[in-house]
Formats: structure tokens, C-alpha cells, sequence
């Protein structure tokens, strides 16, 4: 078994398949020189100052040698050739497969305007970045931060904490518009503001100025933005090219079926990189988040190894931000109501994404307890009279 991408997805794909009874070779191969590591700390805790790296490790060194998984860090895996069943790695190896997993991921969008070399810019994805913007969020850095989504606007947050003064540019109306309903991300946005953020919507960079390092950001409306330092977070595009290239059908990330399988019978995909049918949105989708990294790659290492199980969970995320943290259930892409649950004075509550009547999605702030509920709400496409959902004295628990 070879899994080419030693990220979050690939860690828990090489273990499961040791507690799968899996007896022959594991081999992960990760271009990062780190153990596989989950990245939600590099935007919040971590970010602050809280920890140290090796705290995001999934397993230690010992972990994988226990279960006599052969790591191949530090090394990329250039051409994957699906007749010869062989993958060849950066280091000059060539490793053959009975069965293969890419778990690749994704990497930053990249924003293509003048300036942006200049020094003090920068992306959000490894540990290695985190470790350079980490001491430059200094009391009183002018930060400007481009991108009003989840890397954006959990920055900003944090360097809030450390005193930084923020600036946020969004080219939409509100943040989070990917992901959840702008009445949601209007809220998000007042409280960004009342933390002293200053968002600016509408526009996006014409160019970055400095001499050496940034000193400005220059908008396409002309506004000017002093910046000591820059981040910038506009999206994520998955990994793909190593399966497009060896002629796995590719769009927008690898296409498998429910159990992970490529248009090969030998290859398989999972986490950021896949695009899988999703049993509850009733259509193929790419996710970019901690569970379907973790879930996914657990059952598609299961069929791996002979125990064939579909991935069907319903997509869950979550994001903290100040004193919030935002659960996500559902996708918000296609809905025509919105029912409140809770105070959204008090910062407490749920909101139902509804659909012909039916449950969708629900984001809940800082009220983890309806989460539970909400998921299985959106599993079952539950129809609930909006007034019995929006009514706190019916338990979410009683309509089941
Ligand atoms: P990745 O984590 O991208 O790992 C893929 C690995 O494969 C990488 O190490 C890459 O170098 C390697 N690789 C790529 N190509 C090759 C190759 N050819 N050969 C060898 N190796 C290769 N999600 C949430 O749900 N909640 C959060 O709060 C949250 N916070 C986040 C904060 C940050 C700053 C970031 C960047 C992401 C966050 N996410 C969050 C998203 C979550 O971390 C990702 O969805 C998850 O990391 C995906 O895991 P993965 O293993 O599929 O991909
Ligand atoms: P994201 O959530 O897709 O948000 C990108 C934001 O940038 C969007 O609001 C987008 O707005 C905006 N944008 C795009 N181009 C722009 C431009 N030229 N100028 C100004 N704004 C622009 O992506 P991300 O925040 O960069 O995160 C990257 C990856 O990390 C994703 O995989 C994400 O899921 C993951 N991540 C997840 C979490 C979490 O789940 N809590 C936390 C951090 C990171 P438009 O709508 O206009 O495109």
C-alpha cells in the first residue's frame, strides 16, 4: 500500500490500515518534512503563540514505527503510472503498488497582482508559514489581510489578540460567502468590527507597494492601506495534477465513487483532493475540512484493505473566531429560508437553512448542543413547521 500526501488524510489512511489487519508494506510519502499534522492550530492557538508544533502531529515518530509504516518525507512523488503500477518519488526511488492512495490535498490560491514578492506577504498553509508570520503580528503591526473566508477572518482574530491593528479586504458585501448565508456573515462581520477589525468590502488589490518589503496595498477603488505586514487568504485549489497527468479523471480535485475508487481499480482518493458523491447533498462535491480528511480517509482505507465501506457523512465544519465558535452542518449553497433558534443578541444560537420546507443546513454559534440535532436534521431532510424550530420551550431532541 502506498499513500502519496503525509498530510491529515494520509496519516489516518496508513494507520487504519494497520488496525484493518493489514499485514504487508505501508508507505506514506509526504513532501512536507513534518509528521502528518492537522492544521486548524496555524490560524488560531498556534498563531496566538499557544504551543508548539509538534502539538499538531497526529501520532508521533514511535507511533509509525510501531506499526511498521515506512515514512518517505521531505520527498514528492513525481509521475504515477497506473499500467506498470509503479510511482516514482523526487528522491530517485521508484515504488511499486498493489493498491494507492492520493491524499494530496490542497495548496493556496494564488492572488496574481503587481508587488506581490515584495517582502512581509504572505499565505497560510504549513507550519513553515505560520513560523514566519507568527512574530511579525507585533502590538501595533498594521496587518492588512486579503479574503474575508475562514483563513481571513480567524487571522484577523487572532492577531487582534496580539494587538495588531487589522484591516480585512473582501471583494463581496460580507465575509464567509462561500460558506454560509450573508445574514449569518453580516453578523460575523459586526462582530469583527465591534473587536476594532476594519473590513473593506467591495474591491480587491490592484497592487502591493514598498520598496523592499510591503509598506501599502493599493485597492481597485483606490483606497490606500498602509501595511507593515500582509496576509492573504483568497481559496484553496486541491493537488490534483500527479492523478490528471497519469489520466485519472480529474475535476476540480480526483472524481472516485462512495468508497474512494478512481476511474482505477488500484487508485484511490480522500481529503481535500477527492471529489466525491455526497450520499446527502445528492451530488458529487471537493470538501476542504478536518472531518472529511480524517472520516474520509478512514473508510476509503478500510475498502483498501478488503472492508468495503461507503463515505455518507454529513459535512461538518467549524471555525473560531473571538469569542465564536461557529459550527457548520450542511452545505449553504441552495436554500430558500432561514429560521432563527436562540439570541443572536446573547451570541447563542442556531440558524436552519431550509429547502421546499426541508432542513439543509444549520449554522450554530457558540450552542454546540443543537449541532447534534441539526445534523441529523440535515441527514434526514427533515420538513419541520418553521415555528416549531424557531420555538426554544420544543426541544430540538423532541422532534425525533
Ligand atoms: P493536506 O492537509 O493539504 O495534506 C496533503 C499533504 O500532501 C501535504 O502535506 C502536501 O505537501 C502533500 N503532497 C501534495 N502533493 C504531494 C506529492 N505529489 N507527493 C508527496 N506529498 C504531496 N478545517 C476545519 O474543518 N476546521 C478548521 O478550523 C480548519 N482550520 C484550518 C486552518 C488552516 C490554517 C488551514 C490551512 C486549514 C484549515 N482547515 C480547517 C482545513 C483542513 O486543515 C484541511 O481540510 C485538511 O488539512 C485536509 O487534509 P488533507 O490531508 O486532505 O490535505
Ligand atoms: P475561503 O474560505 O475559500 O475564503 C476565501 C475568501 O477570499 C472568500 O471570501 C473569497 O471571496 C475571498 N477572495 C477571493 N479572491 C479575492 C480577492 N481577489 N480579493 C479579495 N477577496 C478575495 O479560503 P481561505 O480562507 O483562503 O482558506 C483556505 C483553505 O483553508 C480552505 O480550504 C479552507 O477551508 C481552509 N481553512 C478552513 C478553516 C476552517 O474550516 N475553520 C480555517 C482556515 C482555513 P469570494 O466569495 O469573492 O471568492
Amino acid at each position: 500500500m502506498i499513500v502519496v500526501g503525509a498530510g491529515q488524510a494520509g496519516g489516518w489512511a496508513a494507520q487504519t490500515m494497520r488496525t484493518e489487519g493489514f499485514q504487508g508494506r505501508i508507505i506514506l510519502v509526504g513532501e512536507e518534512t513534518h509528521l502528518p499534522y492537522e492544521r486548524p492550530p496555524l490560524s488560531k492557538g498556534l498563531l496566538a503563540g499557544e504551543g508548539t508544533p509538534e502539538q499538531c502531529y497526529l501520532q508521533d515518530r514511535l507511533h509509525y514505527r510501531k506499526r511498521d509504516i515506512e515514512l518517505r518525507l521531505g520527498t514528492k512523488a513525481t509521475v504515477l503510472d497506473l499500467e506498470s503500477r509503479q510511482v516514482h518519488l523526487s528522491n530517485g526511488e521508484t515504488l511499486d503498488y498493489d493498491k494507492l492512495l492520493l491524499a494530496t490535498g490542497s495548496r493556496v490560491r494564488k492572488l496574481d497582482v503587481s508587488g506581490g514578492k515584495l517582502a512581509n506577504i504572505f499565505y497560510l498553509r504549513t507550519i513553515e508559514d505560520m513560523l514566519l508570520i507568527r512574530p511579525r503580528l507585533k502590538p501595533g503591526a498594521d496587518l492588512v489581510i486579503v479574503g474575508g473566508g475562514y483563513i481571513g477572518l480567524e487571522v484577523a482574530a487572532t492577531a487582534c489578540g496580539r494587538g495588531c491593528n487589522v484591516t480585512v479586504v473582501e471583494r463581496e458585501r460580507t465575509v464567509m460567502n462561500r460558506v454560509v448565508a450573508p445574514e449569518v456573515g453580516a453578523f460575523f462581520a459586526e462582530v469583527h468590527e465591534k473587536q476594532g477589525v476594519n473590513l473593506q468590502f467591495g474591491g480587491s488589490v490592484a497592487r502591493f507597494e514598498g520598496q523592499r518589503r510591503v509598506e501599502r496595498v493599493v485597492c481597485d477603488d483606490g483606497t490606500v492601506i498602509p501595511a507593515d505586514v500582509v496576509i492573504i487568504g483568497v481559496g484553496a485549489r486541491p493537488n490534483d495534477e500527479l492523478a490528471a497527468v497519469a489520466g485519472l479523471v480529474v475535476d476540480d480535485g480526483i472524481v472516485i465513487d462512495e468508497y474512494g475508487q478512481t476511474v482505477d481499480q488500484h487508485v484511490f482518493a480522500a481529503g481535500d483532493v477527492a471529489n466525491h458523491p455526497n450520499a446527502v447533498l445528492g451530488r458529487h462535491v471537493r470538501l476542504e475540512s478536518w472531518q472529511n480528511a480524517q472520516n474520509q480517509a478512514i473508510t476509503v482505507a478500510q475498502t483498501m484493505c478488503g472492508n468495503r465501506t461507503p463515505y455518507r457523512d454529513v459535512p461538518w465544519f467549524w471555525s473560531d473566531q473571538f469569542n465564536l465558535t461557529l459550527q457548520i452542518v450542511g452545505l449553504a449553497t441552495d436554500w430558500d429560508s432561514l429560521v432563527y433558534r436562540g439570541n443572536v443578541e446573547e451570541q447563542k444560537f442556531t440558524v436552519f437553512y431550509l429547502r421546499d420546507g426541508a432542513v439543509v443546513a444549520a449554522n450554530a454559534v457558540n450552542n454546540p448542543r443543537d449541532i447534534h440535532f441539526a445534523r441529523q436534521l440535515v441527514a434526514e431532510k427533515r420538513r419541520i413547521t418553521p415555528s416549531v424550530l424557531s420555538d426554544l420551550q420544543v426541544p430540538l431532541k423532541k422532534l425525533f
